[in-house]
């Protein structure tokens, strides 16, 4: 008996691989989603109630990426009837004359989007909790905000399965056998066979896919929690915030909100990991350094909460991949999202249906490459 093929299989129901079901299903793909745990579960990249989401990049085809990005977000919204998108608008801060901040500036205005340079006293004037020195770049962008990222991948899933998609949690795919004439995905003792297989494992990306020699690193990070619910610290009244550090540390924060509070944390810099065998407890010197930074730049925060630990998986460049498998054109990729690409999710899955359904996107994917 010919067993059934699902237009696509979607592998992973984390940021992406949520978006991605959606949008096939709401296209009218025959759509399975493979999780190997619950959804909304605590061990991937997309947990946690906060991501950023912003204009504000160096490289400026992400600047012109999140047009639709956003747009997604906001279509997302509408159809959901929920609020995941917040905007507060951000302060980036950095050492005078930064390289970094000079280049943002220039993709920001190289793709039309407003931004406003600040000196110390316009800050404080505007947002009385920060303290910083008068010779800092200070850089607005009133776009900037949040997404409330558990309920965006919630939403995404809930959405594709109205739309027809199956989701089958708890079900871990050993293997893609993807020289047969249909591709097939091994579970357990089940096979599953796609017209189109979309891989979106994050983190165990290289684990599924060992025949690749993909430039991934899997990276242990940690997010500190303030709970000062003070007005000064709610959305309304506090921005997200960036800084960039003479020494290339990148730390952000974002408003109070959900259960956990105001987030402050530093972007990249953690441990190589396995994720499966990573440490889930918090260490007590990062929860520290990020004290003593809050102390400095935000004296009435006050000292963090808790933390919590996630995992990022990173390329070289920091640029996502987003291909075809070398040898496989129906074995579709998104990963290496390095520690920025929630704000993304919507437009990635959009993306990954327009390959899946038509072999091609109108986005420009080309610093994408799993070869680049
Ligand atoms: C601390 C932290 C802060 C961040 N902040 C921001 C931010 O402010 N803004 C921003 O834009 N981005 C941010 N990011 C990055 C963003 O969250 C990630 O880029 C994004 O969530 C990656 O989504 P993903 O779908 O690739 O991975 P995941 O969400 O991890 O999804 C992968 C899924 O695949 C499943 N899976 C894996 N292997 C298998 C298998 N063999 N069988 C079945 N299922 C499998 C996993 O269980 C998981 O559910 C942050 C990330 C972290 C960790």
């Amino acid at each position: 008996m010919q067993s059934h093929i699902y237009d696509a299989i979607v592998i992973g129901a984390g940021g992406m691989g949520s978006a991605t079901a959606y949008h096939l299903a709401k296209s009218g793909a025959d759509v399975l989603v493979l999780e190997q745990f619950q959804r909304g579960h605590t061990f991937g990249s997309s947990h946690g109630e906060t991501r950023i989401i912003r204009f504000f990049y160096d490289k400026s085809f992400y600047t012109e990426l999140m047009k639709t990005a956003y747009s997604e977000w906001c279509d997302l919204e509408s159809v959901s009837g929920k609020q995941l998108l917040f905007i507060t608008g951000s302060v980036n801060l950095g050492e005078s004359g930064n390289p970094y901040m000079i280049s943002v500036r220039q993709s920001l205005d190289a793709a039309g989007v407003e931004s406003e340079w600040w000196d110390a006293k316009q800050l404080t004037e505007r947002f009385s909790q920060f303290r910083v020195s008068n010779d800092m770049d200070i850089l607005w962008q009133k776009d900037t905000g949040f997404l409330y990222a558990s309920e965006c991948v919630l939403t995404h899933l809930q959405l594709a399965e109205q739309h027809g998609a199956k989701i089958r949690e708890e079900t871990h795919v050993n293997h893609i056998d993807w020289e047969m004439d249909v591709p097939t995905v091994y579970a357990g003792d089940s096979e599953f066979y796609g017209r189109k297989v979309v891989v979106t494992t994050g983190a165990w990306t290289d684990i599924l896919l060992p025949e690749i020699d993909f430039p991934l690193k899997v990276t242990r990070q940690q997010v500190c929690y303030y709970q000062n619910a003070a007005p000064l610290f709610q959305p309304e009244q506090f921005p997200v915030f960036t800084e960039i550090r003479k020494d290339g540390e990148f730390l952000y924060g974002i408003p109070y909100f959900g259960k956990n509070g105001l987030k402050v944390a530093r972007h990249g810099k953690g441990k190589r990991v396995f994720p499966d065998r990573c440490n889930r407890e918090p260490d007590a010197d990062y929860v520290d350094r990020i004290d003593v930074y809050v102390q400095e730049r935000i004296p009435g925060l006050g000292k963090s909460t808790h933390a919590e630990v996630c995992l990022y998986t990173e390329t070289p460049d920091e640029d996502f991949i987003i291909d075809a498998h070398p040898n496989c054109p129906d074995l579709l990729i998104a990963a290496g999202f390095s520690g920025h690409g929630f704000k993304f999710c919507s437009l990635v899955g959009r993306i990954m249906c327009e390959l899946a359904l038509t072999g091609e996107t109108e986005f420009d994917i080309s610093p994408f490459r799993i070869k680049r």
